[in-house]
């Protein structure tokens, strides 16, 4: 807190409340508050949330999800092991905790629940006295007079002359600047700088103080020069956008009064907590009314001034409403009461900070809700406040239009509906006779909502031109689609009894005959085939019509809920007959659905996509249920209760398809053929929905469940499904439940997911049976997909297709059919339309045939329904009773004509036209249905039904020969097919191979690295190794594999060998900087590597260089030219923003589109012979002391030379080297030659390459001249073998073997490149770089700056050494190198001497911690070990610790060299390419270790103690000077304890209470603030957020972190780039949860955290963010760098 407000705070308090506690009490407040805190704790929690806190709701016991716990109560809950959710807060909402209402089970956590013991304790002493009850009426209703007095005040308003600081009216005022929601921050920031002249930043901090408290004195002084400014920023706010910025100009009193109303606001809030005494006399002191007065009481005062009062006052006047009304219930009643009365002001805030959003906290308790509805009947109040909000919206119809609608307005519209929503939640289970007639007082208001939406935005439809703009319609879905839930639920309340279903049903039909009187008479009369229908002229096509038909939907739904219940029958009793007309009705929903048809027809073209949007949503799962589905039922309610033949015709002429079906439609037209045929093809479908779709409550006995169940199964008929997927194809309930986890077990099995993608559900086989291809809520691509699937399916199983009708059709008789309609569905057939349809058809013209032949499967389909029907009917009932007679009727065509044609004729007839060959069978199929059904009839009416069946059967067999026949010739057909198409395959895979072929390398190398069998190699002579061919160093040293190389250019296509003096060969190749081996985290970076010595790697590794390549050969020319042909093009389109950074050498690899920055020349291997007999000789003699000798002499003698030159040369110590200007010379005596020529495209590559490193590695500008770039080359060489041991280690693979062939390939040629690189440097440099290594070897050697043994790490030491070591052969004239003999021996000795001292390293550091139950182990490397140390402690002289016994010792050792023998091993097979030995296990590489430490020992004695005294010196700070595997932190296995952690984090640089986006790092684990401008921070004159200043030190620029809020995982890399990455947490369905949209329980997934942390080791991240950025090239928009 800022130390002025905090000292104001004190004085506060120490004056005025003090004394106020004091004169309540009647007693030292302190100890008062402290017995009250310690008797009374509320049984509710009440915690009010902050934006952004984590709320939690149980899916298994809140009664609605808007019951919500706060992250204490929820963990300590007996919800924590339910199925719950998890939902970030908008703010203002409060705990349930503790609410009976709210929860089934489980209200109270244990911290809320009474202590059984301190229970009874509760009503002794916690309660006032009478006394203090006194005072406390007393103070709090002065105290709330007060507060309402200051804070509802308005402009001129004067101040009572007893509340001024001063007899005299000073002239000291405020301009106040209040904050709304029309002007932006930068309207704001530019109107204040206008007009008051302000710098931009005290414009800003104005601007954020508004913005957070809601207003803010600007300026202050005399009256008029407020005045004056008060005009002048409305002036300018006027300019800038349409309305001016609320100012007052306000006394100085007034300001200050106004202030410490809100501070007494705040200290009543407190008092709140104490005692429910204090509560319940705060809330009476607050409704009480003042007598004689015509205000309302004061609580009703502050709500209606709600929306005039800023912020920060509304925010404590709300916490204060929530501490002391919500908490008890009886007061929660009567503020309720007084809420419903004043609430519905009009407020255009934030709804989080608006007063009416305190709805949520009353309407959703049952009780309370109920007794609203019977008291103050808030639904009528309710949605007579809708339709005072919307008015406006009312065209002269009284019909509502959205066109020009404002979001504000009708987010208000939202809130209301909700409120609705709320009230309506839970039903009740008691009704009274009050409730029975406020309820239905409520919904006759609803139904004039309804009225006014009914019909609305009529569209008509565009003939000619084209409309110009869309209209809107979002305004108009948006509501239905709010008001979904609420009509079903109102349809719910209604149905709780028949004497309220049967009023309401009235209500409805009610109004929509109101709305149906139209102009329209009765007057024209249609014909067809003999029957004649009067109706009205109306065209779809040419009249408006309208989609939105709330009051027809809902009058369908309650004809199905009492068809249900039977109070059908009782209809008659409310409206007569004469009264009810089905026809008009109908009418409505029918003109909707021939609407779709014409737009599918493309007939509504011209009407733009508003319209094609408004069909979507139609029958989107978000608006069918009260949309699409309910008309479909209006029309089977049409069905049922209508003349079959009438209602067909009705169907046909709203379709205008009566001409069609006459045969005088022209045909010259195609367009106009096409349109028609849509249409038939649209009708026939919904003809099949009304006949078939009976899976609904009160049409067939269907529950919920199996409705849920049986979408379930047809979204899963079309492909496997994830969970969320299949929610989100389902429709939500008012709880926003799909009620699918209740089912799907049944019908669905659940597969895991892998590594990658999610878990999905898939059809259990035995729910197949249960597919109907005319599924209603399939969309066209959804229906084909399916049927598809299901074909393919059948197939794979080798299950015979079956009949195609029967997919369709079994289904529907599923459950006995309810005699809902009497099912008369069926029987509209006997007017045979459709069959006259099938007459027509083939006789019109060949065009027609084509898509006749599309539809008559669907004909067909119509006609196995009715005879299924009827089928059914028969086998269960005597025929007598069966009064659908499908039968008889089908078989008569027209009832005029007696004789005409039957369908079994017409039938017959079709078998012969060969365009309906395919539809053979199924019109076989038909035929033997009406067979089977004549026989039940007959058979019936003769014998039993159990003989027909019998005969059936027979019939059938005989049926089955011809169709036998016809199968053997498909058969014979689909053999044919099968021989054909694998002749193709064949010619397929000739390709292919041919491919390969081409293509030779790219597989070989694949190839080849499969084939090698785990196999590591022999560092050095030993008497176990026999196999010569396998040692790498020294005189015995095996052959190396030198493999004549030809590589394909993946540019040119062209083949070249890998030769010296030919053509450079380069790999992509990516370098960056890396942290992945860090052993020190909190070591801070450098950021710039200007003035960095990197010679010597720390041993900590915080920072390497890592060189990676995607493995892909491009000559150096054509890469050249690619590059610069990339450049060309970017230079060309200068405007679109690249993924990569050309100015930094970056470009995605041609062939997979890796990220790069530089190339890799790939250099040949040259093949070294040695003369084993020369080397035998040699190895009388060069032992390592005397190895060690002559390379002392050799430096000195350079020494000796050069200090001619120079006077600032190391001294050297000459200690038993001899006398070395005669050694200068002997080093040559062992073997020179000359040394390699590369080519000149290779010498370029080689500078090319380093100095890339060079330059990324250590941050600085290129500079090809610079000394360090060969000690950059070897950094990252011996740098980038470490990363690859480890992550071999990491990931158990053998040594060899097991890289990958990009790493392969990527590491042979840097440690190839990295031998030749000192070839294009000079050769005095190399040399004095290798003279500074050799110094911490070899102590002799002084040269200054040298690192302690200690501070090194060795394996860079080795291959900075080895690397070198051929400089030392150079002479002035001639250019010559070590020859084979000589490096082997080099190679040797430099190993042995730096891996002695990485031991003595290690023995040095090792813990003295040994745990003494591990096994002691009496070999001989322990005692060695056990000696060594012993020497050790004298060298050092008791410094070192040698209480640890030799088993310890030797157990660190072997610890500590494994991944120092394991690098060298890679490095020196990539160097010499000695193919390695079969297996090489730990065990004997140990030996070697023990090898060395005795027989080097003894040697190296001298050098050791001088090792020894120098790492004495630096003592201090010593940590294990071997490595350890890094991991990613360890995450928690639940999410919500991550929730947890971060709904604990406080900002570390600022102390407000805004909501923050707390981020992890997954490297270190720090939890930073990002996004927000209080942790930006200032780097080389960049603004950089939170985390990209956090990854420069963590991660050197590269870096990972976990987004809590949004569990979502970001990889950022170098400020600007960045992706989102799926978190490694998944729910029960497999399912990551990026943004906790769905809010499931989520657990850690080891499997994916794994991923994730080879991600990073792989040093694959940028590559990841670049392939990601390329795909979704949208989060270019996002600013990486203030992450
Ligand atoms: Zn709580
Ligand atoms: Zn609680
Ligand atoms: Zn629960
Ligand atoms: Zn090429
Ligand atoms: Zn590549
Ligand atoms: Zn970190
Ligand atoms: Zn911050």
């Amino acid at each position: 807190m800022d130390p002025l407000v905090e000292k104001q705070e004190e004085i506060a308090q120490m004056t005025i409340f003090y004394h106020l506690e004091w004169y309540l009490f009647g007693d030292d407040p302190d100890i008062c508050l402290e017995k009250l805190r310690q008797s009374t704790a509320s049984q509710l929690c009440g915690k009010v949330f902050k934006g952004g806190e984590t709320t939690y709701s149980c899916r298994d016991c809140a009664i609605d999800p808007t019951c919500v716990l706060c992250m204490d109560c929820f963990q300590n809950s007996i919800h924590k092991n339910h199925r719950y959710k998890m939902h970030t807060s908008t703010g203002g909402g409060f705990c349930d905790c503790g609410d009976t209402e709210a929860w089934k089970a489980g209200p109270l956590c244990t911290n809320h629940e009474p202590a059984t013991a301190g229970a009874t304790k509760e009503n002794s002493d916690c309660h006032l006295n009478e006394e203090q009850m006194v005072q406390a009426r007393k103070v709090f209703h002065s105290v709330i007079k007060y507060i309402v007095d200051m804070t509802i005040w308005e402009e001129e308003k004067d101040l009572l002359p007893e509340l001024m600081t001063s007899r005299e009216k000073t002239d000291n005022f405020y301009c106040v600047l209040f904050n709304d929601e029309h002007h932006s921050y930068d309207h704001v920031i530019y109107s204040l700088q206008r007009a008051l002249g302000l710098e931009l930043g005290e414009a800003q901090l104005h601007t954020t103080a508004i913005d957070k408290e809601g207003r803010r004195a600007v300026k202050s002084g005399l009256y008029a020069a407020c005045q004056e400014a008060k005009e002048e920023i409305k002036r300018h706010s006027e300019n800038v956008s349409q309305r001016p910025l609320h100012v007052e100009v306000l006394h100085a009193d007034v300001m200050s009064h106004q202030k410490f109303a809100l501070r007494l606001g705040s200290w009543l809030n407190k008092l709140m907590s104490y005692s429910c005494d204090l509560r319940q006399i705060f809330c009476q002191m607050c409704l009480k009314e003042e007598t004689g007065s015509e205000k309302p009481c004061p609580i009703s005062m502050l709500m209606l001034w709600d929306a005039k009062l800023y912020k920060g006052a509304r925010k404590i006047l709300h916490e204060l409403i929530f501490s002391s009304f919500f908490l008890e219930m009886e007061y929660k009643k009567m503020f309720a009461m007084e809420f419903v009365k004043k609430e519905y002001i009009s407020d255009d805030h934030e709804r989080s900070v608006s007063v009416t959003a305190l709805s949520v906290q009353m309407f959703t308790v049952p009780t309370l809700a109920r007794h609203l509805i019977e008291e103050q009947n808030v639904i009528a109040v309710i949605t007579e406040t809708l339709l005072e909000v919307l008015p406006e919206y009312l065209d002269k119809n009284e019909k509502f239009n959205f066109q020009g609608y404002s979001q504000e307005k009708l987010k208000r519209v939202y809130a209301v509906i909700c409120d609705l929503k709320y009230v309506l939640i839970s039903k009740p289970t008691v009704w009274t006779q009050r409730l029975r007639v406020q309820f239905l007082e409520g919904f006759r208001s609803f139904l004039r909502i309804l009225t006014c939406m009914q019909g609305m935005e009529e569209i008509k439809r565009q003939i000619g031109q084209h409309i110009e703009v869309d209209p809107d319609w979002e305004a108009a879905i948006a509501i239905q689609m709010q008001l979904k839930n609420i009509l079903l639920m109102f349809q719910e309340w209604c149905a709780c009894d028949e004497e309220l279903l049967l009023t309401a049903y009235k209500e409805c039909h009610t109004c929509i005959m109101r709305c149906s009187t139209s102009s329209y008479s009765w007057d024209k009369t249609i014909h067809l085939c003999g029957h004649t229908l009067e109706s009205r002229p109306y065209r779809v096509s040419a009249d408006p019509v309208s989609i939105h038909l709330p009051l027809s939907r809902t009058l369908a739904c309650l004809h199905v809920r009492s068809s249900k219940t039977g109070a059908m029958s009782r209809l008659q009793e409310f409206i007569s007959s004469e009264e009810f007309q089905v026809e008009l009705l109908v009418e409505y929903p029918l003109r909707c659905l021939v609407l779709v048809a014409q737009v599918a027809a493309e007939m509504w073209r011209r009407n733009g996509l508003s319209l094609i949007s408004q069909v979507f949503y139609y029958q989107d799962v978000k608006c069918r249920e009260e949309m699409y589905d309910k008309d479909i039922i209006m029309l089977q309610i049409g069905a049922s209760l209508m003349d079959p033949n009438c209602f067909l015709l009705l169907i046909l002429q709203r379709y205008e398809l009566l001409d069609a079906f006459k045969k005088i439609m022209p045909t010259r037209n195609q367009d106009l053929i096409k349109q028609c045929n849509t249409l038939v093809e649209e009708m026939l479908q919904v003809l099949i929905y009304v006949v078939g779709e009976r899976y609904v409550p009160g049409v067939s006995y269907v529950t919920k469940d199996d409705i849920t169940m049986r979408e379930i199964i047809h979204l899963l008929c079309i492909e496997p499904m994830a969970h969320s997927a299949i929610a989100k194809s389902l429709p939500e309930n008012e709880n926003n439940e799909t009620g699918m986890e209740k089912v799907i077990h049944k019908v669905a099995t659940f597969k895991k997911p892998g590594v990658s993608g999610h878990g999905v559900y898939e059809l259990k086989d035995e729910c197949m049976k249960e597919f109907n291809m005319f599924f209603y809520h399939y969309t066209k691509t959804q229906h084909s997909k399916a049927e598809h699937t299901q074909k393919k399916r059948r197939k794979q199983e080798n299950r015979d297709e079956g009949n195609r009708l029967e997919w369709g059709s079994k289904q529907v008789f599923w459950r006995t059919p309810n005699n809902v309609y009497k099912m008369k569905l069926i029987c509209w057939l006997e007017g045979s339309v459709v069959a006259l349809y099938l007459v027509c058809s083939p006789t019109t013209a060949d065009a027609l045939l084509k898509y006749y032949c599309f539809h008559i499967f669907k004909v067909l389909h119509i006609l196995s329904l009715g005879l299924l029907e009827e089928k059914q009917q028969l086998e269960k009932a005597p025929e007598e009773e069966v009064t659908f007679d499908f039968y008889h009727k089908a078989s008569r065509m027209g009832s005029s004509a007696l004789n005409a044609v039957n369908i079994l004729m017409l039938l017959e007839k079709l078998k012969g036209i060969p365009q309906l060959e395919s539809q053979k069978d199924t019109i076989n199929w038909i035929l033997q249905m009406f067979d089977t059904v004549k026989r039940l009839r007959e058979k019936t009416s003769l014998s039993t039904v159990a003989t027909a069946s019998g005969s059936e059967a027979k019939k059938d067999v005989g049926m089955q020969s011809t169709q036998d026949k016809e199968k053997a010739e498909r058969k014979r057909k689909a053999e044919a097919a099968r021989l054909h198409r694998q002749k193709i395959m064949a010619q397929m895979s000739a390709l292919q191979r041919n491919f390969i072929e081409t293509n030779k390398l790219l597989y070989e190398n694949t190839q080849e690295m499969q084939g090698k069998e785990d196999s590591i190699m022999e560092e050095e002579s030993t008497p176990l190794a026999i196999d010569y061919s396998k040692i790498a160093l020294g005189p015995k040293k095996g052959l190396c594999v030198t493999e004549k190389e030809v590589l394909t250019c993946i540019l040119c296509q062209e083949e070249q060998e890998v030769r010296l003096e030919s053509a450079a060969m380069v790999l992509s190749t990516c370098v960056q900087k890396s942290t992945a081996l860090t052993q020190n985290r909190a070591k801070t970076l450098e950021l710039s590597g200007d003035k960095l010595d990197p010679l010597f790697m720390e041993p900590d590794l915080s920072c390497g260089t890592h060189t990676g390549s995607c493995g892909h050969v491009m000559h150096a020319a054509c890469w050249q030219k690619y590059f610069e042909a990339i450049q060309l093009n970017s230079r060309q389109r200068l405007h679109v923003e690249q993924i990569f950074d050309l100015e930094n050498g970056e470009y995605l690899c041609p062939l997979c589109k890796s990220l790069c920055n530089t190339v890799i020349p790939v250099i040949p291997l040259q093949s070294q012979k040695i003369n084993r007999e020369d080397a035998e000789a040699v190895a009388q003699f060069l032992s390592l002391g005397r190895w060690m000798q002559i390379v002392m002499g050799r430096i000195s003698g350079y020494h000796m030379k050069n200090f001619k030159e120079k006077q600032n040369t190391p001294a050297l110590v000459g200690n038993g080297t001899g006398d070395s200007s005669s050694e200068f010379h002997s080093i040559l005596s062992f073997g020179v030659q000359p040394s390699a020529k590369y080519s000149n495209t290779i010498k370029e590559m080689l500078v090319l390459f380093a100095t890339t490193i060079y330059r990324v590695g250590l941050k600085v500008a290129p500079n090809e001249a610079d000394p360090r770039i060969p000690l950059m080359t070897w950094n990252t060489c011996a740098f980038t073998i470490q990363c690859i041991e480890n992550l071999l280690d990491d990931e158990r693979k053998p040594l060899f073997g097991s890289l990958q062939n990009r790493q392969h390939s990527g590491l042979k040629a840097l440690v190839q490149f990295a031998a030749a690189q000192r070839t294009t440097s000079p050769q005095s440099l190399i040399r004095k770089h290798l003279v500074r290594l050799l110094a911490v070897l070899l102590p002799n050697l002084r040269v200054e700056d040298t690192p302690s043994l200690l501070d090194v790490d060795m394996f860079h030491v080795l291959v900075g050494a080895v690397l070198s070591f051929p400089s030392l052969y150079w002479e002035d004239t001639v250019d010559l190198q070590p020859s084979s003999i000589s490096s082997a021996y080099n190679h040797l000795y430099l190993f042995h001497l730096i891996t002695m001292a990485h031991i003595t390293q290690i023995i040095l550091t090792s813990t003295t911690e040994c745990s003494p139950d591990q096994v002691q182990d009496d070999s001989e490397e322990a005692h060695a070990a056990d000696s060594f140390c012993k020497e050790v402690y004298q060298y050092t002289s008791g410094c070192f610790s040698r209480d640890v016994p030799g088993w310890y010792l030797w157990d660190c050792v072997k610890r500590g060299i494994t991944p120092y023998l394991r690098c060298a091993a890679l490095f020196f097979y990539y160097l010499l390419r000695v193919s390695p030995p079969e297996d090489l296990q730990l065990g004997k590489l140990t030996r070697r270790v023990t090898f060395i430490l005795t027989c080097c020992f003894f040697l190296l004695n001298n050098t050791i103690l001088l090792w020894c005294k120098q790492a004495v010196l630096c003592w201090v700070s010593i940590s294990q000077r071997y490595r350890k595997r890094n991991n990613l932190i360890v995450l928690p296995e639940d999410y919500s304890s991550l929730l947890n952690q971060a709904s604990q984090f406080r900002c570390p640089r600022s102390s407000d209470d805004e909501p923050k986006n707390p981020v992890l790092c997954l490297f270190c684990g720090s939890m930073l603030c990002s996004e927000n401008t209080c942790c930006q921070e200032l780097v080389n004159g960049e603004e950089l957020g939170a985390c990209n200043s956090h990854a420069l030190y963590c991660g050197a620029g590269v870096c990972m972190f976990l987004k809590i809020r949004d569990c979502r995982v970001i990889l950022i890399e170098g400020k600007t780039r960045g992706c989102f990455y799926p978190a490694p947490y998944l729910d029960e369905y497999g399912e990551t949860d990026p943004g906790l949209k769905r809010g499931n329980p989520l657990h850690l997934s080891h499997e994916r955290y794994r991923k994730l942390h080879l991600l990073w080791q792989q040093h694959c991240i940028i590559e990841e963010i670049a392939r990601s950025q390329e795909t979704n090239q949208i989060f270019f928009g996002f600013n990486w760098q203030l992450l």
